[in-house]
């Protein structure tokens, strides 16, 4: 096999908590990541060069400064492998915007190169390698639903939560991670949802409850800042989702829908709206 082709899948959050600010400046967390249907396709070739990057995509860096690039550079290395690989990314998930789009590349082309080469490493090793690369690239290389602690790289993995229906925006613009939880501090939260009734709702598929305990704590900063944030989630709730939040630093939104024809007709609305907007499943 020389040439293996992998499907990259985003991630939302359904529930994001800051827990601590660390003394080396990374704020703890704990979140419920999961995988949803929206993908970037990473083609990976064995090839006589070192290591090739394209992707065409706006905003994302080509060659060295794409993560995909330092993904396969750690493969490359750790394993010592003897060639070298090209890399071309189709890039659909949009960029800077709360959905682990980088990670999910960088899981992708670690997995991957794995397959490519032969090298079977289980997912536990790739994911504890990723950790160097970015704090969500090890749940990315776990998929599916999954409690993420530390700094994103603790994980717990949840009895799935899939094939819940979908309807994500992404409004025009990105925002940075750093500059969201800079402004964290000025927004400290004193009440939340207890993530447990979360998970219990999740698992029992109740999901009016999911609704009602998806939690956020970043969503209020980018909210203020953007106030297009709470019109998506006032558009969403009256076009019938039982729930909606701000994925990640945002500036995504999501509302979940307990039925497939009301998270179609949702999707049309928002759709004449926005020009990013998604109709997926969880995953
Ligand atoms: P997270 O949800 O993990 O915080 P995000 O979805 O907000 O991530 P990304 O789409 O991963 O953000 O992009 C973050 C930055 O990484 C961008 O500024 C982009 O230029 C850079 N980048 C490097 N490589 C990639 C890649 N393969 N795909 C997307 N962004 C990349």
């Amino acid at each position: 096999m020389d040439n293996i082709t992998i499907k990259a899948p985003a991630k939302i959050n359904l529930y994001l908590d800051v827990i601590v600010k660390r003394a080396d400046g990374y704020h703890e967390l704990r979140m419920i990541m999961q995988s949803i249907s929206l993908f970037d396709d990473i083609n990976i070739s064995k090839a006589d060069v070192d290591i090739e990057v394209k992707c065409k995509a706006g905003y994302v860096p080509q060659g060295e400064k794409n993560i995909a690039y330092r993904a396969a550079k750690l493969m490359i290395e750790h394993f010592g492998l003897k060639e070298g690989v090209r890399i071309s990314i189709n890039k659909r998930i949009p960029v800077a915007a709360g959905l682990a789009g980088g990670s999910t590349d960088a899981a992708a082309v670690m997995k991957g190169i794995n397959d490519l080469f032969g090298i079977k490493a289980d997912n536990q090793l790739l994911a504890q390698l990723g950790k160097q690369i970015g704090a969500d690239v090890p749940f990315c290389i776990m998929g599916g639903t999954a409690i993420a602690e530390g700094i994103g790289e603790v994980l717990t993995t949840l009895k799935p939560f899939s094939g819940v229906d979908i309807v994500l925006i992404k409004p025009d613009f990105g925002v940075s991670t750093a500059y969201v939880f800079k402004k964290y501090s000025e927004h400290y939260i004193s009440i939340r949802p207890d993530i447990n009734r979360l998970i219990k709702a999740m698992q029992e598929r109740n999901l009016s409850d999911v609704g009602s305990y998806l939690f956020n704590s970043l969503e209020k900063v980018t909210a203020e800042e953007y106030s297009v944030v709470k019109d998506i989630k006032t558009i969403l709730n009256q076009n019938g989702a039982i729930g909606s939040l701000m994925s990640g630093s945002g500036p995504s939104v999501f509302g979940i829908f307990d039925n497939k024809s009301k998270a179609q007709q949702a999707f049309k609305v928002l759709k004449q709206k926005f020009r990013n907007t998604y109709l997926v499943k969880t995953y």
